[in-house]
């Protein structure tokens, strides 16, 4: 079984949870470290011969060019994580098309690769967003994987489809990829998908959730991480003991635990986790199934 790996490629200032406000010009004043952290990324990949999906803020294609053809010649696949790391459902469908379309135009330029996979910040599809899928499709989208099938403060479509579908809209269809979960009975999931639960949760909590979703249902997982979740000194941004934990627990273990996950279980890109090939039945949307 494949499963998907996927990397947020954005700044250690970026995560919604830090509340830092999209300010462009406030962020160039900040210093940089996702260069450092992403190559720390590529070295273990590397290590492990895995290749994966770097969903890439196009703030961050601008800024650093240079490590977008570092990861692309890598062998990795190059998606997006909009421009500006805006909540989808604080977005006006207008706002939301500009931000995507100058998204796509800052990859593109950064390393000649169109993006056709789409993941929002902090995976802010939901319920009230969801005419986001048209636009992506719209704009050339063929893969989105920006919705979890939980309940959460800030993002979260509980009950929807926990397995990929095909997804379709008046734009045409878009492949839904949701983030991994593992069925605990007939109405409750729990997120297994990494990230924040990779790195806040002992390791065996992830690895029974991936071998329930691979073993049981025959389901590959989708999972993610950022680049900065694996750097100890990231610096520390926000005082809230809540938000501190969320945001910031757990990373001295976090390049340990996803050492430890690669090779377990086997990973790749999510074109080759989730063949396009594969879906041809399109299923009506499926939010409260
Ligand atoms: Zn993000």
């Amino acid at each position: 079984m494949i499963n998907a790996l996927s990397i947020d490629v954005e700044e250690y200032f970026h995560p919604s949870e830090l509340g830092i406000p999209p300010d462009v010009a406030r962020w160039r004043s900040m210093p940089s470290h996702v260069v450092e952290q992403t190559r720390e990324v590529l070295d273990i990949l590397d290590r492990h011969s895995v290749s994966a999906t770097f969903f890439i803020l196009g703030w961050v294609a601008e800024q650093q060019p240079e490590l977008i053809r570092q990861i692309q010649r890598a062998g990795h696949e190059i998606a997006c994580h909009s421009y500006a790391h805006r909540l989808v459902y604080d977005l006006t469908p207008a706002k939301f098309r500009e931000d995507t379309s100058k998204a796509v135009r800052a990859i593109a330029d950064a390393c000649g690769v169109v993006p056709t996979a789409y993941r929002a910040p902090s995976y802010s599809i939901t319920e009230r967003s969801f005419w986001a899928l048209e636009i992506l499709a719209e704009c050339g989208f063929t893969r989105d994987s920006s919705i979890y099938p939980i309940a959460h403060d800030r993002y979260g479509i509980r009950g929807f489809h926990r397995f990929a579908q095909q997804i379709p809209t008046p734009s045409g269809p878009i492949y839904e990829i949701p983030m991994a979960t593992a069925k605990l009975s007939r109405t409750r999931v729990a997120p297994v998908a990494g990230g924040g639960y990779l790195r806040l949760l002992p390791y065996a909590y992830t690895a029974a959730g991936l071998r329930k979703l691979n073993q049981e249902e025959q389901r590959p997982a989708c999972c993610y991480f950022h680049p900065w979740e694996l750097d100890p000194e990231v610096p520390r941004l926000t005082r809230s003991r809540v938000s501190s934990w969320r945001t910031y627990h757990g990373i001295t273990g976090m390049a340990r635990k996803l050492e430890r996950l690669l090779g377990d279980f086997r990973f790749s890109t999510l074109s080759a986790a989730f063949p396009l090939a594969l879906e041809a039945r399109p299923k009506a949307l499926a939010v409260g199934a």
